[in-house]
């Protein structure tokens, strides 16, 4: 599965791509009613590269509809789950078979490297996609304890129509942490993808079509998530919203719910995650290799990034040495060219938060000691993997999610003292800790407040682990696992009496 292509042969196929432009909206292709479109472009090359639905309340309106009659009908919703495991691994086939393309769209879409995608990304959103599929047969109900008299069923039931509101850093796969559990549940979708990166989700929406999803059963919306996103967080007939993206429009999806009709909201948020070297840390050159991975896979746009190395002093001067060892086996440029291991940032906006930030940190006194600076290929939005140095806590670098390749480090005197300013953030999403004393390591696991936390590598998990935040990182629900599935059911108590209840005739 991870075949990697040669430069040209993917330029030769974005050369070669007709884009899907409009809303795929109950099994069609639909323009947005008003017939409005914006730009999306290939931050790698500042490219327009196509004209995509700009849709509204209007287009949402229509959309929730569509998803709720096929809802009704129980065409998806209460077809056996066995069948709809079927026709979901048929799409995780079709994927499969149309993976160049996906993955270069992906690629140009966004400005990640086609070398991540097409060996992270894009076989782990297949291998999502197929686990809750294969998961949906294999859900047993329950029944509550009780005597001869009554038996209590305790059964999950789809919620309706549930939209999954995406961000723009790993389009593909939060479709697959967020579309396959809520389709394998029996619910009717609607996927609202971020505007900067649409082109995939639409893409495989055609292919659920191909592989048999019923119309109206998953939707995609393309939009602002200005008028879209706030339609469809408003919207009094769906059911649940699951949202991955900034804690401040976390936030207001929570107020949108409150507002009108208590949908199920379920946000997977910021970070600020700290990478944790402890005084019983060893083998560095590994330390040092998953520090950087860690920070600047996806170029830092990644809510689980360890943007803040927390280390031992007694380690900080080799691990510094070593991290700028490993940088040199980073290359940035061509997300294209599978010699790359770092693209361009998603967006102009977006690049010049980062940049800010950058300066931000000068001026606060922070020591650059790597990058700090933007890099001149093409007309990209090349930013050089940065590290601070002499960073403190009081700092905005130290406490900002920047959502980019910059990486703070802050040496401590004590394993005590690292897991306090571990938890010295608003945030408490993922973290890592290395530390070869096994007790050690394991009691500072439980010690930081943190969705997840990783020992002696980084990680997020894998599907099978919930995934989640702590504080402003999350609320609500994890995603993955069998935990993703309460997200996207309810609960239903069907209470039986089994009594013989003869009726007294001395008091009728
Ligand atoms: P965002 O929160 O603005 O966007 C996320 C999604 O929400 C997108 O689909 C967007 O269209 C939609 N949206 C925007 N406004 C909305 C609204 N009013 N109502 C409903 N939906 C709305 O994130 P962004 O602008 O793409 O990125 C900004 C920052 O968010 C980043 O710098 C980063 O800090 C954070 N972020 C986090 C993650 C993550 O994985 N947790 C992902 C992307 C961005
Ligand atoms: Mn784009």
């Amino acid at each position: 599965m991870h075949d990697l292509l040669s430069r040209d042969e993917y330029h030769a196929i974005a050369d070669g791509i007709v884009p899907m432009t409009n809303s795929y909206i109950n099994g069609k292709f639909t323009s947005a009613k008003s017939g409005k479109t914006y730009p999306t472009t290939n931050p790698a090359t500042g490219e327009v590269i196509a004209e995509i639905a700009s849709c509204d309340k209007t287009d949402v309106d229509y959309t929730v509809k569509k998803a709720r009659q096929a809802f009704e009908s129980g065409v998806w919703s209460r077809m056996h789950p066995g069948e709809r495991k079927e026709i979901l691994i048929r799409l995780v086939k079709l994927m499969k078979r149309n993976r160049y393309e996906l993955q270069v769209l992906e690629s140009i879409d966004s400005g990640k490297p086609i070398r991540e995608i097409a060996t992270i990304d894009f076989p782990e959103t297949l291998e999502c996609l197929a686990w809750y599929a294969e998961a949906g047969d294999k859900l047993y109900d329950q029944i509550s304890p009780s005597t001869d008299d009554a038996m209590g069923l305790i059964v999950r039931e789809p919620i309706g129509v549930v939209a999954c509101i995406l961000p723009w850093n790993f389009p593909l796969q939060m479709l697959g942490w967020k579309a396959g559990p809520a389709l394998a549940a029996g619910n009717s979708v609607i996927v609202k993808p971020a505007s900067e990166t649409s082109m995939s989700a639409l893409r495989v929406a055609e292919l659920a079509g191909e592989a048999g999803v019923p119309p109206g059963v998953f939707n995609v919306i393309t939009g602002p998530g200005s008028t879209v996103g706030e339609a469809l967080g408003t919207h009094e007939d769906i059911g649940a919203i699951s949202f991955t993206g900034s804690t401040e429009i976390g936030r207001r999806v929570l107020e949108y719910s409150a507002g009108s009709n208590l949908k199920k909201v379920t946000l997977e948020l910021g970070g600020k995650n700290p990478a944790v070297v402890l005084e019983d840390a060893e083998e560095l050159d590994y330390v040092a290799d998953q520090v950087v991975r860690a920070m600047f896979w996806n170029m830092g746009e990644n809510c689980s990034s360890n943007s803040r190395l927390i280390v031992h002093r007694k380690h900080k001067e080799e691990l510094c040495r070593r991290i700028h060892d490993k940088l040199r086996d980073w290359k940035i440029g061509d997300p294209l060219d599978p010699q790359n291991g770092l693209g361009s940032m998603v967006s102009k906006k977006h690049f010049d938060d980062v940049m800010r930030y950058i300066e931000v940190g000068r001026k606060e006194g922070a020591e650059v000691i790597a990058g700090g600076e933007a890099l001149d290929i093409g007309s990209g939005l090349f930013i050089a993997p940065t590290i601070f140095d002499k960073v403190t806590p009081d700092m905005t670098i130290a406490k900002d999610e920047i959502f980019g390749p910059v990486l703070t480090i802050h040496s401590v005197g004590s394993d005590d003292e690292a897991i306090s300013l571990a938890n010295d953030t608003v945030y408490g999403l993922h973290a890592t800790v290395f530390c070869a004393h096994g007790k050690k390591a394991l009691r500072a696991a439980r010690r930081i407040q943190a969705g997840t936390v990783t020992v002696n590598s980084y990680c997020e998990g894998d599907i099978t682990t919930p995934f989640g935040g702590y504080k402003l990182s999350g609320f609500g629900g994890r995603d993955n696992g069998l935990h993703a599935f309460d997200q996207y059911t309810e609960t239903k108590t069907i209470w039986l009496d089994l009594g013989e209840h003869e009726i007294d005739a001395r008091l009728e």
